[in-house]
């Protein structure tokens, strides 16, 4: 998710839709509202009067008749995570499709509905939408429901990462520094960070929000090379607040929506455990792992931690303890000893 607090702006046309990622998805159907319980596929039906057409998660599954309304149906094929579940209602939109080559040779199907006034922008929607799934499937994996498509719909906020369905309000505008759709690229890349492989609680947001902010400079040197990536997290680093702790409380619920320091700081904690990593083939294998174990599996902190450290063969536990339970990052102190001719730098960590 990007920026939902006070986002909203009215529609051209009467709209209806829900973003409940935080405070959970039993804020408006009932359910265990608990990250660990996600269903391994959905069937959902909304009935609206005319002129309403809705647009949901996954595939269209067909429509019928109920009394004077129409009723939608739309299937999900994967695990989806509950606040992912949503769906968007308007009078005027329009779908129009595309195709994209999956690394995996399977050929993935666009969908991108917009409002009848912006139809225009579609060809400007696909070619971003194609190039950020190219970089986040170079360095991720195959797109992760091929068979529900991706898809981007036109929404009166500025963006959430509702699977197959992504919630698009950034009004086609690219960033004018980094020249790509900002919230094409963040929520393109919770299709594998929150949305294939996702935190069992909302204490460990910070996975997929982290490792989401982080792939954006994976996608900047794709493109751009490693100088651009590293140019790209440094505009990023001023955003880090260090206010609370990254980590949040277990088994609580708690929403860390607000906590910007779940992206920037987790995204600047994991481009220092590459540096000190210093093989950057060994660490871009680790984040392909991490999707290809942890498919469309509900993940906690201890998991990850471990099976990250078995992947870089070294205990991990000290550092991410230090970068998220700890208010302050970690100072490196260091001083110079002279020794006979030569200088001497002695270091130590504070935690
Ligand atoms: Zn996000």
């Amino acid at each position: 998710m990007v920026g939902l607090s006070g986002v909203g702006r009215p529609m051209a046309s009467p709209g209806l839709g829900v973003a409940c990622q935080g405070l959970g998805a039993s804020l408006w159907w009932p359910l265990k509202d608990h990250l660990s319980d996600e269903p391994d596929s959905v069937s959902l039906t909304f009935c609206v009067p005319p002129p309403l057409r809705v647009i949901a998660n996954g595939q269209p599954a067909g429509q019928f008749l109920r009394h004077t309304d129409t009723c939608f149906v739309w299937r999900v094929t994967y695990p989806i995570n509950t606040y992912n579940v949503t769906f968007y209602a308007a009078p005027s939109y329009i779908v129009q499709e595309d195709t994209f080559h999956s690394l995996s040779g399977e050929v993935v199907p666009l969908r991108f509905a917009l409002l009848q006034a912006h139809t225009d922008k579609v060809a400007y929607l696909a070619e971003q939408s194609k190039k950020v799934l190219r970089a986040y499937e170079h360095y991720f994996g195959p797109f992760p429901v091929p068979r529900d498509g991706f898809g981007l719909v036109e929404s009166p906020y500025y963006g959430m990462e509702h699977q197959s369905a992504i919630a698009y309000g950034n009004r086609f505008r690219l960033d004018r520094t980094w020249g790509f759709d900002y919230i094409i690229l963040h929520e393109t890349g919770h299709e594998w960070w929150g949305n294939h492989l996702t935190a069992a609680d909302n204490a460990d947001l910070w996975i997929q929000e982290g490792f989401c902010t982080y792939g954006e400079s994976l996608f900047m040197e794709y493109y751009q090379g490693y100088s651009a990536a590293v140019r790209y997290l440094v505009s990023q680093r001023g955003q880090i607040q260090n206010r609370f702790p990254v980590q949040g409380p277990y088994c609580v619920n708690a929403d860390q929506t607000r906590n910007t320091d779940i992206y920037y700081k987790t995204a600047w904690m994991l481009h220092t455990l590459r540096s000190r990593v210093a093989n950057d083939s060994l660490w871009l294998r680790c984040l392909r792992a991490l999707q290809d174990s942890f498919s469309f599996r509900t993940v906690s902190r201890a998991e990850i931690v471990a099976f990250m450290g078995r992947q870089l063969n070294q205990d991990l536990e000290p550092f991410f303890r230090a970068y998220l339970d700890h208010l302050r990052p970690p100072v490196l102190s260091y001083r110079v000893v002279q020794e006979g001719e030569k200088g001497v730098s002695l270091g130590t960590l504070d935690m």
